[in-house]
């Protein structure tokens, strides 16, 4: 740990899982000397302050950013226009402006449209998280050994983009710096059309007739149980992924429905080879996953 934190005063817009584990971590890493939260409702605010995850906190957004060096976007992705509107004014000249939203390349059209140029703007995504929601719900390790992807425009000031980086190192994290169009497109396969199916099998259960229901939810085998984890996963921030990333995902559930057809007609038809083979070259990609250490 440094003697001397990264950063002098650092706002967090929004406490909830993802920011109060940046919280945690920035405490217990001397990260930024003064940590400043604001949050929606009042409720969240008092908890935040309770919990000791922050030096000072307030529901008044422009108050919570003025003399921030770094202000962090936690919030749905669907509050980001409002948010930048509130801050826009109250921002320090040379201030760096980030997020940990889920899909990059809006941020620049809603959060980034409202900001001054005086300001650096580096969008982030730390590809971390529970099905958890709420101050309550972070920790200080959630984002050790998990990738951050930072997807600043070009042209962005460099320095400003290395702090950010350093920020997410020191947090524990690998970060990779990438054009946010991309991010969105790696994301929509290997995040939001998996969050869909769950979302979409999870409900099919639900719709069964009562006693079928029972049984499933009492013989839930780990199929099932995994796909439950991911359906209860915030309603709210997933809500506003599929409507930020609606081109991508959109364009991956095109080729899901393909390959689904493929597999389906190989059913039907009992052609087991067919069944093997792909669930042979698809046991390959988890052996990879566990072997980069993502398990
Ligand atoms: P969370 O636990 O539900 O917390 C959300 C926070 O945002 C709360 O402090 C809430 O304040 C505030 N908020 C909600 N709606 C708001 C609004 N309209 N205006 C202002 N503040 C609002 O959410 P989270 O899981 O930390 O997610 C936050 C962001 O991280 C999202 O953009 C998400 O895409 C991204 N992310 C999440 C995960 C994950 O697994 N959860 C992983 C990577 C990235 P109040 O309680 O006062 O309403």
């Amino acid at each position: 740990m440094n003697d001397v934190p990264l950063f002098q005063r650092v706002t967090l817009i929004g406490i909830g899982l993802i920011g109060s584990s940046l919280a945690r971590v920035m405490r217990e890493q001397n990260l930024a000397g003064e940590i400043v939260v604001t949050t929606r409702r009042e409720e969240t605010l008092n908890r935040a302050i309770d919990l000791g995850l922050c030096d000072r906190g307030t529901l008044d957004m422009g108050d919570a950013v003025s003399g921030a060096d770094l202000v962090i976007v936690c919030t749905p992705m669907g509050s980001y226009a409002a948010v930048g509107k509130a801050i826009a004014k109250h921002l320090k000249p040379g201030a760096i402006i980030s997020d940990v939203g889920s899909v990059k390349e809006p941020v620049f059209e809603t959060l980034g449209k409202a900001l001054p140029d005086t300001v650096h703007l580096v969008p982030g995504h730390p590809i971390a998280g529970t099905e958890h929601s709420g101050p309550d719900a972070g920790f200080a390790t959630l984002f050790k050994n998990r990738w951050t992807l930072l997807t600043p425009a070009k042209g962005t000031d460099q320095a400003a983009v290395d702090k950010v980086i350093d920020l997410w190192q020191r947090a524990g994290a690998m970060v990779e710096v990438m054009d946010a169009h991309h991010h969105d497109q790696v994301l929509a396969i290997t995040s939001h059309l998996p969050h869909l199916i769950a979302y979409t099998i999870v409900g099919t259960a639900t719709d069964l007739g009562d006693d079928l229901k029972q049984e499933v939810i009492q013989f839930s085998a780990s199929g099932f149980r995994d796909f439950t984890r991911i359906a209860a996963s915030d309603p709210t921030m997933w809500r506003d992924i599929f409507l930020t990333n609606k081109d991508a995902v959109l364009e991956v559930l095109g080729r899901f429905d393909e390959d689904l057809t493929e597999l389906k007609r190989a059913i039907r038809k009992g052609d087991g080879e067919k069944l093997f083979e792909h669930f042979t070259r698809t046991r390959a990609i988890r052996r990879g996953i566990i072997d980069a250490d993502q398990a």
